[in-house]
C-alpha cells in the first residue's frame, strides 16, 4: 500500500479522513493528499520504480492509492523526444517534447482519471461522471467502461466534434449549453444528492495527484534529474501545481538530487486569468469570459489558479500569453518540424516556447521540456481552413496539371 497519510488543507493544515471530499469544513480552503515521506524514502528507490509496470502505476507509493485494483488502461510511461529540429528553429539546443497525446484517449486526463476511478471503486460508487473542456470526458469515459462504472460526462455543447464522439463511443454524453464554469457549477449542484464520483469535484484530491506522474516520469527519462524549465498549459492550474509537486517529492525522497525547476505558464489570450495575474503581480487570478480557439484551456474561474501564480514566482518562472492568431501557427510548427500533430493546447504551448527563447528567458543550452498535453486529431476545427489539399483525377494527366503545374508556379 502507499504512503498515504490524509488529506490535509492547503490552508490551514487542518487533516481529514481520506474519503470524498475536497474542501475545508472550516477555512474552504482546497484539500490535498498528505504523504509519509519518511515511510516513502524506505520503500521507493530508483530500482523499484524500474521494477514496476510501463504505466503511471511504477509511481504508486507517491498516488493516493495502490496498483494493485488500478482501473488501467495504460496511461503513463508517454515519449520524451529529444526535439532537434524545432530546438534549431528556436535556437535551443537542449529542447525536449513530453508527448503526452500518446497516452490511450490521446490526452494527459487519462493519468489522473486513472488514479480517480481506482479511487471511485474502493469508494464504492456506483457512477462515474465529470464536468470536462473536453478530454476529460473521453478520458472519464473510457476509465468507467474499463471499471465496470456507470458513466456520465458533462461537456459545454459547443466543443469539437471529435471530443465528444470521442467520450459517447464509451458512455453517456451531456451538452450543456454554456461554458465550462455553468458545467461546472451545475455538476457540483448535482452532486449535492447523488452519490456520484465526479472525478474533477468530489475526487479532485485524488484525481490532481495523477498529474505528479507526468514530472515523474521526465525526472526519470531524463536519467534521474529535474530540467531548468518546464513549460506547462494552463485551465484549472492543477497539472501544474502537481508537475511542481511531483518535483519537489523525488527530490525529498533523494530519488533526484534536486529540483529547481523554473515553471512557465502559458495560456491562450483569450483565457488567461492566471497568466494576467502572474504578469500584473496579482496573487489571485480575477475570474474572466473564455473566448479562445483552446477550448481544452477554457476554464475563466481556475480553482488553482492562486497556486499555479506563486509557484511560477517561487520558481523564477514565468507566463506567457498567447495571441490567439498564434495557436495553429504552433500546432504547425511543432508538426513541421518534430512529427508531432498536437491539439490546441499544445500550440500555445509552442508559440509560448518560441516567445521565452526569444526574449531570453530560456538560454540557449539550458534543459527544457515543453509539456505536449492532447492530440490534433480531436482539434482540427482549427486548422481546417488553414490548410490546403488538392484533388485530381486518377490519370497522370490531372497530376501534372494540378500538383507537378502547382508545384512549379
Ligand atoms: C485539461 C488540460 C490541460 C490542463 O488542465 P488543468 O486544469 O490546468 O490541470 C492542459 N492541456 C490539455 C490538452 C487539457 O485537456
Ligand atoms: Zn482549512
Amino acid at each position: 500500500m502507499p504512503n498515504v497519510q490524509s488529506l490535509r488543507c492547503k490552508e490551514c493544515g487542518r487533516d481529514y479522513p481520506l474519503e470524498p471530499i475536497y474542501v475545508c469544513d472550516f477555512c474552504f480552503g482546497p484539500l490535498e493528499v498528505a504523504y509519509d515521506y519518511d515511510a516513502a524514502e524506505k520503500n521507493m528507490s530508483r530500482e523499484s520504480i524500474q521494477d514496476g509496470p510501463l504505466t503511471i502505476w511504477r509511481y504508486d507509493q507517491l498516488l493516493p492509492v495502490g496498483r494493485e485494483n488500478a482501473v488501467d488502461i495504460g496511461a503513463g510511461m508517454t515519449p520524451l523526444l529529444k526535439a532537434d529540429n524545432l530546438g534549431k528553429e528556436l535556437g535551443l539546443n537542449n529542447l525536449w517534447i513530453k508527448n503526452d497525446a500518446a497516452n490511450p484517449t490521446h490526452s494527459f486526463k487519462d493519468r489522473v482519471v486513472s488514479v480517480a476511478a481506482t479511487k471511485a471503486l474502493e469508494f464504492e460508487f456506483d457512477t462515474i461522471a465529470c464536468a470536462s473542456t473536453g478530454n476529460l470526458a473521453g478520458a472519464t469515459a473510457a476509465h468507467g467502461a474499463k471499471a465496470g462504472l456507470k458513466t456520465i460526462v458533462f461537456l459545454p455543447a459547443d466543443l469539437e466534434r471529435a471530443k465528444i464522439l470521442g467520450a459517447a463511443i464509451f458512455g453517456s454524453v451531456v451538452l450543456v449549453n454554456g461554458n465550462y464554469d455553468d458545467v461546472n457549477r451545475l455538476c457540483s449542484e448535482l452532486g449535492d444528492d447523488r452519490r456520484w464520483a465526479f472525478v474533477n469535484i468530489n475526487m479532485r484530491p485524488y484525481y490532481s495527484e495523477g498529474s505528479k506522474s507526468l514530472s515523474f516520469e521526465i525526472a526519470e527519462q531524463l536519467g534521474w534529474r529535474a530540467p531548468e524549465h518546464i513549460i506547462v498549459p494552463v485551465a484549472s492550474g492543477s497539472l501544474f501545481t502537481k508537475v511542481h509537486k511531483g518535483l519537489n517529492e523525488f527530490a525529498r525522497l533523494g530519488i533526484i538530487d534536486g529540483a529547481d525547476t523554473k515553471m512557465h505558464i502559458a495560456q491562450p489570450f483569450g483565457c488567461s486569468p492566471v497568466a494576467t495575474a502572474f504578469i500584473d503581480g496579482q496573487a489571485h487570478p480575477k475570474p474572466v469570459i473564455p473566448d479562445t480557439i483552446a477550448k481544452s484551456l477554457a476554464i475563466g474561474s481556475p480553482a488553482d489558479g492562486f497556486y499555479s501564480v506563486g509557484i511560477a514566482n517561487k520558481t523564477g518562472g514565468s507566463a506567457t500569453i498567447v495571441p490567439e492568431s498564434e495557436v495553429a501557427e504552433g500546432m504547425q510548427l511543432l508538426a513541421e518540424t518534430e512529427g508531432i500533430f498536437t491539439e490546441t493546447a499544445g500550440g500555445v504551448v509552442i508559440s509560448a516556447l518560441r516567445s521565452l527563447a526569444r526574449e531570453g528567458v530560456i538560454g540557449p543550452d539550458e534543459e527544457t521540456v515543453a509539456l505536449i498535453t492532447g492530440t490534433g486529431l480531436k482539434t482540427l476545427e482549427a486548422i481546417a481552413d488553414s490548410i490546403e489539399t488538392k484533388t485530381i483525377d486518377p490519370t497522370v494527366r490531372s497530376f501534372d496539371e494540378i500538383v507537378t503545374g502547382a508545384a512549379v508556379s
